[in-house]
């Protein structure tokens, strides 16, 4: 069965047996925006100043992101104990696409989303970061996107994050990338729909652990799942998204401290394409 069929009859479902995981409306926050513009990747205001800069920040604490993941220490887990189901469709509309001067960032109307535990999240943005921010067994990925979605209660994060590989071109990159070339600043409005379900790799293996936005104020109100397998995308579809934003727009690996890194196989939440 074909990825889009699955997720069909995976939505069809749903909708029959009204999983606690609610449908409502949960509007969009900029909860991720409210940030000050004073920090970036380089000189002054790179990542090392970035809790002086943002005094009530959560930059200094115990449970942050990026980390680098060792696969020598990660623990493996069953993928039917993930309790994380993805509802993605093709419908799902794409509103704008702007450069806020730190990524390129592509926000979405509520459409595509992911239940967690019983929590409903919805996909509210999607950003890139050239090389990745986290790292495997202490290797940078060229590229890293990061798929945000937000809980009703505007009090959680959960964060997909794929890595990029060059290779062939990826049709969904193609698409995102025909309304750059943006200027910082620049945004363009599209309101038309866009199918993200192919942007995912196709072996759905992912990592998860609990961590922070990347970005100040670096909250520490997110659970990560980081797919192992990257996606493969085209050198000139990395080069393009690059030169639209900062130099390098990663954050530092952080310490892991007290916590552990799951590897959730074969989970049965996130089919296979
Ligand atoms: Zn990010």
């Amino acid at each position: 069965m074909s990825f889009k069929r699955f997720l069909g009859a995976v939505g069809i479902l749903f909708a029959v047996l009204h999983f606690s995981c609610s449908k409502e409306k949960a509007g969009h926050s900029d909860a991720m925006d409210h940030a000050s513009d004073e920090w970036s990747y380089a000189g002054e205001t790179s990542p090392e100043h970035w809790a002086e800069l943002e005094k009530n920040s959560d930059c200094l604490g115990k449970r942050q992101s990026p980390v680098n993941i060792i696969d020598l220490n990660v623990v493996e887990k069953a993928g039917d104990t993930a309790h994380n189901t993805l509802f993605y469709s093709p419908k799902t509309i794409l509103t704008r696409v702007r450069n806020n001067g730190h990524t390129i960032q592509f926000d979405f109307d509520r459409g595509d989303s992911i239940c967690s535990r019983d929590v409903h999240y919805d996909l509210v943005q999607i950003h890139f970061h050239t090389p990745s921010e986290h790292t495997v067994n202490g290797i940078r990925y060229p590229i890293e996107i990061h798929l945000v979605h937000q809980s009703k209660e505007k009090d959680r994060f959960m964060v997909l994050a794929i890595f990029g590989i060059e290779g062939r071109e990826s049709e969904t990159l193609e698409r995102l990338e025909s309304f750059l070339p943006l200027k910082e600043g620049e945004e363009k409005v599209i309101n038309k729909a866009l199918d993200l379900t192919t942007i995912f790799p196709n072996n759905k293996d992912y990592y998860s652990y609990s961590g922070s936005l990347t970005t100040p104020p670096c909250t520490e109100n997110v659970d990560w799942i980081i797919f192992k397998e990257p996606s493969i995308l085209s050198l000139e579809e990395v080069i393009r998204m690059r030169d639209n934003m900062p130099l390098r727009n990663f954050r530092n690996e952080q310490d892991l401290n007290d916590r552990v890194v799951s590897l959730y196989r074969n989970p049965h939440g996130f089919p296979r394409n």
